[in-house]
């Protein structure tokens, strides 16, 4: 058993840092609840084992004081249905959620410390004060006071070394800093793919830029069998091997990059798979005229925005010979309605390849947003909620987040 599953918070008061900065539209109603979704788990095992829970999140980027568009208060209604309905299952109660207009002071102490077991307390945002995104000692030990135990279950900032995220683990002794169940999932996720992985191990990379991909990259060449690369990032790769690549994406600056990581790949035996051919558009816009060329040979005046039907093919051969599979971007311009072929193919042959007994993870904001956009997000392993964290991840990086609950 877990220690976040083994510890019994019966008269502890939890503070919890989740990841709660969800998309909100213009009349602060939510878009995407899944983070919010995702640590409602933590929070009712809490709740059920008699304890309180205090919340504690970022929202949006405010500049350093309070923005009223930022308010965690615009959550409080739908949390207080996904608690309800959450604690339904265990307990047939509505759960009792109280606000603090301020994440420190008396007002937060206060009702803290009136906190009755079975309540939740959800905190204004942390972003209000600059000191969170510092990593200010103080202000972390003015968060610590709020609760006896320290819960991390917001993966999403895991890679940040914030008061709330990393600094405030030092006051708190080692036996009362955990994982939430959420932390857990992606940790063991991301350890199963990086460290246990059963072969052979696609990693499936794409989207816009090499420049942003080439530590996970360069990371996954010790661990993969197979990478493929697609989306506007292969585009370089395809000039660095001597192709003619019209007006795709190209970073020139990165041309030495890509030929040094297939030189690598060769000498390690990883086999780098580029898209055949590519759907190519003559400019950047949904109403483009289009038509299909080899990734190696299109025209002048065209680009690639998406990989061809023969890559389609070619790709998802290996995907569906593997037994582990990582996927993070796009394989095209899936936005626009005439280049989403490409990634909706690949996450097809992902969710077959799973149903046919391998692990899948599925990470990094756009590819997320491709497996929501077209259904396939519970057909899947796992697919993570941290988009920059989880790409630290798999570079190799020491996330603060992680290390301050293990440290
Ligand atoms: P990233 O955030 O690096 O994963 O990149 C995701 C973005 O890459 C998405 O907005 C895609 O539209 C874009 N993208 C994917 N393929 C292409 C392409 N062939 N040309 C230009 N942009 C692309």
């Amino acid at each position: 058993m877990s220690k976040f599953s083994s510890y019994n918070f019966n008269k502890q008061k939890a503070l919890i840092r989740v990841d709660f900065n969800v998309p909100l539209n213009d009349k602060n109603e939510i878009t995407d609840d899944s983070r919010m979704k995702a640590a409602v788990p933590t929070i009712i095992k809490i709740l059920n084992d008699g304890g309180s829970v205090i919340l504690m999140s970022h929202l949006g980027r405010p500049k350093g004081g309070p923005e009223e568009k930022y308010s965690l208060k615009h959550l409080l209604p739908h949390l207080q249905e996904l608690l309800n309905e959450g604690s339904a299952i265990s307990q047939k109660k509505t759960v009792n959620i109280l606000f603090a207009n301020d994440c420190i002071g008396d007002q937060a102490y206060l009702t803290a410390d009136m906190l009755r077991p079975g309540e939740v307390l959800l905190l204004e945002n942390l972003r209000f004060y600059k000191e969170e995104e510092k990593g200010d000692t103080k202000f972390a030990e003015k968060l610590s006071r709020l609760g006896d135990v320290w819960v991390n279950d917001a993966f999403g900032t895991a890679h940040r070394a914030h008061a709330s995220t990393a600094i405030i683990a030092k006051f708190f002794p080692a036996e009362k800093r955990l994982f939430g169940w959420l932390m857990e999932r992606e940790v063991a996720s991301a350890e199963k793919v990086l460290h246990h992985s059963e072969k052979p191990f696609v990693a499936i990379i794409g989207g816009a830029k090499v420049s942003d991909k080439i530590l996970i990259i360069e990371n996954l060449l010790e661990r993969a069998t197979d990478i493929i690369i697609g989306g506007g990032m292969a585009y370089t790769f395809m000039k660095a091997e001597g192709g003619m690549i019209g007006n795709s994406l190209c970073e020139t600056d990165r041309i030495q990059t890509a030929l040094d990581i297939l030189k690598k790949a060769e000498n390690m035996g990883v086999s780098i798979h580029l898209p055949s051919d590519s759907i190519i558009a003559d400019k950047f816009a949904a109403d483009a005229e289009t038509s299909s060329a080899p990734s190696d040979n299109i025209p002048e005046g065209w680009m690639g925005l998406d990989i061809g039907p023969n890559a389609c093919e070619q790709f998802c051969n290996v995907i569906l010979h593997s037994k582990t599979i990582l996927w993070n971007g796009p394989m095209g311009v899936f936005e626009m309605h005439n280049f989403q072929h490409g990634t909706k193919v690949v996450a097809k042959a992902v969710v077959d390849a799973t149903q046919k007994g391998a692990f899948s993870l599925v990470g990094g904001g756009d590819s997320v947003a491709a497996v929501n956009q077209f259904g396939f997000a519970d057909k899947v392993s796992y697919v993570s909620t941290g988009g920059g964290a989880m790409l630290e991840y798999f570079e190799g990086k020491v996330l603060p987040g992680i290390a301050a609950v293990n440290s």
